[in-house]
């Protein structure tokens, strides 16, 4: 193992890359960050930030020096980075296992792969292929292949006639289109897998998106026992024919009468399992610092009920005029946990913080819960 004292590092300085930071120095070890930015939210917290470009070959030779280990907060990491730490220190997630959930086209390949899975779909990479789409797929959305995240590069598409205009919307960069979904429940799961092929799951988060963002998070989901299991066997085997080795997350798509689609796959923390630094033994973030570290993964058992709340920028607004949400009222209310990431600036859609609501039973944190969004005005919670 990697004693503590030593340094472990982290690409990406955003609420990811903080609560990684802070789960790392509560066991012991010593953070640096690298981030091109001024006054990132990990930055603030970090031991050490190296500010500098993801993929400058100065900041990443300075990194794998004071550094045993490296991992990354997000997804679109350059592939040539980790590869480039890899030569110097131990680096997790790998190369390739990043490089498959940063395309959705090889993420469905690599999904259908393993046995599992997707919403039918087609890979729309040139021109022609706009006039080979199955009718079957509409209406669907067409997304961009690399770089979106929060609903960001999709469009939604009715008719086959708004495929082009789409397209171009998206800069004609390779896209899939896939069949919107009748869909019951979102839910997801962290599975977490060390350098010895060991992993753990945890407990499946049940996940309600407004316009492409994360609003809620239920845990445990409402869902049967035998699809909790089969939500968490999928996990575990995308992470064993991935070789992965850090914390991974699988979103998933359940459908009526149970079936499960595999929609993406984040190789990293998610905010979906911010859960657990109040709810369970270990969080995500411990278990993403243990891997690091070479420790055993910790306890992923869950101690109590939890529904999560997103805070978006756009509460810091009321009638377009800047104000601060009633962060106060939500203090006073019992098993609220805040969690706000430190950002300057309030933006709309921007995640600046989350709340966990704990309870004795899910309709007790679900009470709760709907008191603390009754005092933010956020919409009411679903179901
Ligand atoms: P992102 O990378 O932005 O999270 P996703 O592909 O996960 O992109 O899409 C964001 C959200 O949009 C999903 O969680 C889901 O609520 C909705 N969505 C995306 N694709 C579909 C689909 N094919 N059918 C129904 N809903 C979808
Ligand atoms: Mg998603």
């Amino acid at each position: 193992m990697i004693l503590p004292g030593e340094w472990l590092g982290v690409l990406g300085g955003g609420q990811l890359g903080r609560m990684f930071c802070m789960a790392a120095q509560s066991l012991g070890y010593r953070v640096c960050v690298l981030d091109p930015g001024n006054g990132s939210p990990a930055g603030a917290v970090a031991d050490r930030q190296i500010r500098a470009d993801y993929a400058d070959p100065a900041a990443l030779s300075e990194l794998a020096r004071l550094c045993k280990a490296v991992t990354t907060e997000f997804e679109n990491v350059p592939a040539q980075s980790l590869e480039r730490l890899a030569r110097d220190c131990s680096v997790s997630p790998g190369a390739d296992a990043a490089a498959i959930a940063q395309d959705r086209r090889r993420e469905k390949r690599f999904a259908q792969d393993c046995g599992l899975s997707v919403a039918p779909y087609q890979v729309i990479a040139e021109a022609a292929d706009l006039t080979r789409v199955d009718a079957s797929l509409l209406p669907g959305v067409l997304k961009s292949a690399r770089l979106g995240y929060d609903g960001k590069g999709q469009v939604r598409i009715d008719q086959a006639d708004a495929l082009q205009s789409a397209w171009d919307s998206l800069g004609r960069a390779p896209c899939v289109l896939e069949k919107w979904c009748a869909i019951e429940c979102e839910v997801s799961v962290i599975v977490s897998r060390g350098r010895d092929g060991r992993s753990t799951t945890f407990p499946v988060a049940e996940n309600e998106h407004r316009g492409g963002i994360l609003a809620t998070t239920i845990v445990p989901a409402r869902i049967d026992a035998a699809l909790e299991q089969r939500a968490r066997a999928a996990a575990t085997t995308i992470a064993e024919r991935l070789d992965y080795v850090g914390v991974l997350c699988v979103e998933f798509f359940v459908l009526p009468g149970g079936e499960l689609l595999i929609n993406e796959m984040a190789p990293r923390p998610h905010n979906s399992g911010h859960y657990t630094i109040d709810a369970c033994v270990t969080s995500q973030f411990d278990q993403q610092a243990r891997v690091l570290a070479e420790l055993p993964l910790g306890d992923t058992r869950q101690l109590a009920p939890a529904v999560m709340l997103n805070l978006l920028g756009d509460l810091w607004f009321g009638q377009g005029q800047p104000r601060p949400p009633r962060l106060d009222a939500v203090a006073a209310i019992g098993g609220a946990c805040l969690h706000l990431y430190g950002k300057d600036e309030a933006r709309p859609g921007r995640k600046m913080g989350h709340i966990t609501v704990l309870g004795t039973s899910l309709p007790d944190a679900l009470a709760r819960a709907r008191e603390v969004a009754a005092a933010l005005g956020l919409e009411p919670i679903r179901g």
